[in-house]
């Protein structure tokens, strides 16, 4: 599998130079991941996360949301400390501590990271290094202990130093306590990345479930961490069948959820998953595919977000395309 991602990662790299020479035009540096302006999907995310107000929500029973500062962070409180999801960006990490403090009124004491993106993880360096504990599925530790190269968004990321490394590691599921709240950690196999944690958060019945969900965005699909477009719909089954109606589902990016606007982004994925396949098994090539436009219908609720139809639509056929590899 991780051969074959690295094919794929080949291929990327070699229509960049195509992409290059149509740029260089207009006088803007690009790198690979180029989506359209001038801009990865990374540096575009980032300069929301660098600039975007910090703003908390209350999800009641003890439970703060925090966002703008990268991806969703959780806070749970109990007593005499804080346990928090997912850590930011790494220069907002004493402004989210403070902001934490101020809502919580106690310390932080344990992280979990949902997955090893920087946006989820940037905070782990200032928090590892005052002695918080760090949880986490155990290939985020692999992942965060060396370089990560994501090229079809631009991410060049990883090699943190020990302080920032998960010291608890789990491969399935494992279960935490908080004060009244029982948090049980599960991983369905690989969705955005192959290190992905939902959080089940029973008194609360809030479920968090970092990147497979944004909302109401294309989510990015992180083939070069072992991430496939399959791989998330599973993932989404699993958290719509442990859930109900009144569950606060909370994505990795944009406002907290219902159910069934998870259910709703799951049945967009299942189509457009469904109209590529139909398409690469016509025999189009990528381009045609995206020419196709087989986001379409869904694009002016979904398409605003850093990550654009077209670059979905390549995440996606490029996700199929090497299952079909495989199974070759
Ligand atoms: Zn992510």
């Amino acid at each position: 599998m991780k051969h074959i991602l690295h094919k794929l990662g080949l291929a990327f790299a070699s229509i960049q130079p195509i992409v290059l020479v149509l740029v260089t035009t207009g006088a803007v540096m690009t790198v690979a991941g180029q989506v359209g302006a001038g801009e990865t999907v990374i540096q575009k995310a980032t300069e929301q996360f660098e600039n975007n107000p910090l703003k908390v929500t209350s999800l009641g029973k003890g439970l703060f949301m925090f966002s703008g500062d990268g991806g969703n962070v959780t806070a749970i409180v109990d007593d005499g400390s804080t346990l928090i999801i997912d850590s930011g960006v790494d220069s907002r990490a004493t402004e989210l501590n403070d902001a934490i403090f101020k809502a919580t009124l106690r310390p932080v004491t344990r992280l979990v990271n949902t997955h090893w993106h920087f946006d989820h993880t940037g905070g782990n360096v200032f928090l590892g290094s005052s002695g918080v504990t760090i949880i986490a599925q155990e290939n985020v530790k692999k992942q965060l202990s060396s370089v990560q190269d994501v090229p079809f968004v631009g991410l060049r990321d990883g090699h943190y130093p020990s302080q920032a490394l998960p010291t608890v590691t789990y491969s399935k599921s494992m279960v935490l306590r908080q004060g009244p709240q029982q948090l049980t950690l599960v991983n369905y196999g690989p969705a955005h990345t192959d290190g992905d944690t939902i959080i089940y958060i029973a008194r609360a019945n809030v479920a968090v479930v970092g990147d497979i969900f944004s909302n109401p965005f294309y989510p990015i699909i992180d083939l070069a961490s072992g991430g496939s477009i399959d791989g998330m719909i599973y993932s989404l089954d699993r958290v719509l069948a442990q859930t109900d109606g009144q569950t606060k589902i909370v994505p990795g990016h944009g406002p907290v959820a219902t159910r069934a606007d998870l259910q709703e982004y799951r049945d967009i994925l299942v189509q457009v998953r469904q109209r590529i396949q139909v398409l690469i098994g016509a025999g189009k090539t990528m381009d045609e595919v995206v020419a196709a436009a087989p986001t379409k219908d869904f694009d002016a609720k979904w398409g605003s977000g850093y990550v654009t139809p077209d670059v979905f639509t390549k995440m996606v056929f490029s996700s199929l395309a090497g299952t079909s590899t495989a199974s070759r």
